[in-house]
């Protein structure tokens, strides 16, 4: 299969923006990720989603990067961006919540680096380190992939 190589910055409907002004509570960003079927399509709905849930407080979204596979690569190209909200849930809360969010969105795991539908990954929760095999954060590899790094420094560097 021939392989485009290069990275691609994507606006959706969702992507990027700004939701909400600051208001209290743990401030998180979340990566997300996908590569099956319409994929901005379904972070749009996952936004709203998540907007409607009155467990997040929505602040601000990336524009999309879109990226060629890695560890197995005869796959479609991934989408991903990151989120920004505030929440009262407690970090496992908030991961078994995302867990739960991946499922109603179609999530099926297979393998490691299948291809999946939504990917929902902590990278910060507040100034929080925590290591165990349920939860890392910061996300253990966050700082090496350009999945991540390239829309957390465009939301960084987009309007307040
Ligand atoms: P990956 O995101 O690495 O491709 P999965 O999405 O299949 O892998 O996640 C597998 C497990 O990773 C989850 O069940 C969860 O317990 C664990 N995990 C550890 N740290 C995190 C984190 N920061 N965010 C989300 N899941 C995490
Ligand atoms: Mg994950």
């Amino acid at each position: 299969m021939k392989r485009e190589t290069s990275l691609e910055i994507r606006r959706s409907r969702r992507f990027p923006g700004r939701y909400a002004r600051p208001a209290g509570g743990h401030r998180v960003v979340v990566g997300v990720g996908g590569n099956l079927g319409d994929v901005p399509r379904r972070f749009d709905r996952v936004l709203d989603y998540l907007r409607r849930s009155g467990r997040v407080r929505v602040l601000r979204t990336s524009p999309l990067l879109k990226n060629p596979p890695f560890g197995y690569l005869d796959q479609p190209d991934f989408f991903n961006a990151v989120v920004e909200f505030e929440t009262r849930l407690s970090p496992f809360g908030l991961l078994r919540w995302l867990l739960w969010v991946e499922r109603r969105f179609g999530r099926r795991r297979s393998f490691p680096n299948a291809p999946r539908t939504l990917d929902l990954d902590i990278i910060f929760y507040d100034e929080l380190r925590w290591r165990s095999r349920r939860l890392e954060v910061p996300h253990p590899r966050y700082a090496e992939r350009v999945s991540v790094t390239i829309p957390l420094t465009l939301m960084e560097k987009g309007p307040r």
